[in-house]
């Protein structure tokens, strides 16, 4: 992948806590994610990808309901979270900026060849949504954006300053139609590892609310290792091993390790919380209490 400033962190990015992401959503944000969210999900259907049934399963998995019930814990609860099957021998995933999440056959296949239930599907789902609640595409379109307008008004500036004043016109009207260009290349483009650790991150967050085991990201990580392209480092590289123990750290320093007590308890709240509609009274008691025992 091309690295587009030192900003997006060609270095390895260090071990840190993230804040809880705030999401953004004016319209000139919103208007941005479908026109990314439009063209990934062009290519997707050119690869035969088609949008789930409630209560489909498939290989034994419920991707769906998966998918929803971590949505319901994430800053985003309120986008149209939908899943999608393509055919792609390659274990992979993906998430658009508009709630639509995508995984491969090959995917489905190889959790179900792990016969581990649905933490791990769970965890995949949870990264993925991270990207979205992070709005990391969004923010790469910006900080594109950016870049193209300094070139711009650098390039014009040269211009006018050896030629003629019509230049920055010139300029500005090519800004217009890189528009489009700048859309395919966020669309075309992975994410920075820093990103990739921050969706790591969050992804644990959301599989210990909605009541799911943590541990099965690093079990999952640790197998991917394996692989040489593996997910979600597609684009990127196979920095399995160092995102494990960032993981690690985070569950030791939140005290959400394995076998801790408060672990299981915030997992049995969780569980008893999902009979309540979120938002209602005894859902924010129990949520309250639940946060209590994550901070
Ligand atoms: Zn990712």
């Amino acid at each position: 992948m091309l690295c587009v400033a030192a900003a997006m962190g060609c270095a390895t990015p260090q071990y840190a806590l993230r804040p809880a992401p705030q999401p953004v959503e004016t319209p000139d944000v919103l208007q941005i994610e479908r026109a990314i969210s439009a063209q990934q999900a062009a290519d997707f259907a050119r690869q035969g990808a088609r949008p789930l049934r409630e209560g489909e399963i498939l290989w034994g998995f419920e991707p769906q309901a998966v998918l929803e019930r971590l949505a319901r814990v994430t800053e985003r609860p309120g986008l149209p979270y939908q899943a999608y099957l393509y055919q792609g021998k390659d274990p992979n995933a993906a998430s658009l900026a508009d709630g639509r999440v995508y995984v491969s056959t090959g995917m489905l296949a190889y959790l179900a060849g792990r016969s581990r239930g649905p933490d791990e599907l769970a965890s995949v789902l949870a990264h993925e949504l991270a990207h979205t609640t992070a709005q990391h595409l969004v923010k790469r379109y910006q900080t594109l954006q950016q870049q193209q307008v300094l070139l711009s008004l650098v390039n014009a500036g040269i211009s006018a300053a050896t030629r003629s004043a019509g230049a920055t016109a010139q300029g500005v009207g090519q800004l217009a139609l890189n528009a489009a260009a700048l859309l395919r290349d966020v669309a075309n483009s992975g994410y920075s590892q820093d990103q990739e650790l921050e969706a790591d991150q969050l992804g644990l967050r959301y599989l210990l609310r909605a009541g799911y085991d943590p541990r099965a990201a690093l079990t999952l990580l640790e197998d991917f290792a394996r692989f040489e392209t593996p997910w979600p480092f597609l684009r990127t590289h196979p920095y399995s091993a160092q995102r494990r123990a960032y993981l690690e750290q985070y569950l030791r320093e939140t005290g959400a390790s394995a076998g801790s007590g408060a672990q299981e308890r915030i997992a049995q709240l969780r569980r008893i919380q999902q009979s309540y509609p979120p938002g209602s009274v005894s859902w924010q008691n129990l949520q309250r209490q639940i946060e209590a025992l994550e901070n």
